[in-house]
């Protein structure tokens, strides 16, 4: 039974925590612009604290460390997961590049950590992008070892630009990078690439325009709504977003419990003018001098909503 306080509107099931923007990868597609130069990480007593106030209020049924490479911090990670598994979350999980899996003996003892930790789900991520910088034999490696220490949960995390059967250069060279991997027998998880973050740079010809037109009708890979949002991720900085970086408060001002407790959308002006209006609606929150606004810029709702929020002049007015 989910606890639905007097008042809240967040009927939380799904916490995520990005551990840290940091990656050892910098792949173009990544929509969490991770890089090697980012150096944010949560730390394990804060991240203790959000688990213990989340389940407090809510009867999660799931949690996920990502990233970012959570596994740069695996010690922070391990101990991590061990606080959720002690609270009772059923479903713990994490989405790794497998970076880890460069050392077979390493990744062993990493893996059968890990699985005592607690984690029962894990997407280890192989595409074209990632093998750019990260050999396929250390995926392979993290996730067999993965399976071996006794976690059935493992799945390919693939990122595609079209379809599995596109012509396009990237998702071609991913099927071929697929036939390799299949003597491992793990399913995949395609993931569709959204215009967010390095995608929109580096993919834009891929991407097809879509009306930008009407209301938010939750984000693009949980569908989270935004009047009554189920899931939440918690960013190193404290930011607490209920989609792309959009944020309903700040753990390091104000506590997790309050912050879900009195989440109310209609009380913040932009996510009100998100649910009634849309992202065009976000417009008159800018000053006209400030932006030029180009339709045909926009690939859908989520990019200009996402690239409106990221103006200053934008975050001075709200
Ligand atoms: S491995 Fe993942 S987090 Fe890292 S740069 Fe690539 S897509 Fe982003
Ligand atoms: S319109 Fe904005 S708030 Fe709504 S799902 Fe897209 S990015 Fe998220």
């Amino acid at each position: 039974m989910n606890i639905v306080f007097c008042g809240s509107k967040v009927n939380l099931r799904r916490l995520e925590f990005t551990l840290t923007t940091q990656c050892n990868s910098q792949c173009i597609h990544c929509q969490a612009e991770a890089s090697p130069l980012r150096k944010d990480v949560m730390n394990v007593k804060n991240a203790h604290n959000y688990l213990m106030e989340a389940t407090a209020v809510s009867n999660l049924e799931s949690f996920m460390v990502f990233g970012g490479e959570p596994m740069l911090y695996p010690e922070r990670a391990i101990a991590i997961l061990e606080k959720a598994k002690q609270l009772g979350i059923p479903k713990i999980e994490m989405i790794t590049n497998g970076f880890w899996g460069g050392d077979k003996e390493r990744a062993r003892r990493l893996a059968e950590r890990l699985k005592v930790a607690g984690l029962n789900e894990v997407n280890v991520s192989v595409d074209v992008f990632h093998v750019q910088h990260i050999p396929v034999e250390c995926p392979w490696n993290a996730a067999v070892s993965l399976l071996n220490a006794g976690i059935d949960n493992v799945k390919w995390n693939v990122a595609i630009v079209e379809s599995m059967d596109a012509e396009n250069k990237y998702d071609k060279r991913t099927r071929q990078i697929l036939e390799k991997l299949e003597p491992t027998g793990i399913p995949i998880n395609f993931v569709k690439i959204i215009p967010a973050g390095c995608a929109v740079e580096n993919l834009y010809e891929f991407f097809e325009h879509e009306p930008l037109h009407g209301p938010c009708i939750g984000d693009p890979i949980l569908g989270n709504p935004l009047k009554n949002p189920e899931s939440i991720c918690i960013e190193p900085s404290g930011e607490v977003d209920v989609c792309w970086h959009l944020s309903i408060g700040n753990v390091k001002k104000t506590s997790l419990s309050r912050i879900i407790r009195e989440y109310d959308w209609h009380k913040s002006p932009v996510i009100k003018i998100l649910v009634e209006d849309g992202p065009l609606g976000l417009l008159n929150l800018v000053e006209a001098n400030d932006f030029e606004f180009q339709e045909s810029c926009f690939i859908n709702k989520c990019h200009m909503c996402m690239e409106i929020r990221k103006i200053s002049a934008f975050r001075s007015c709200v």
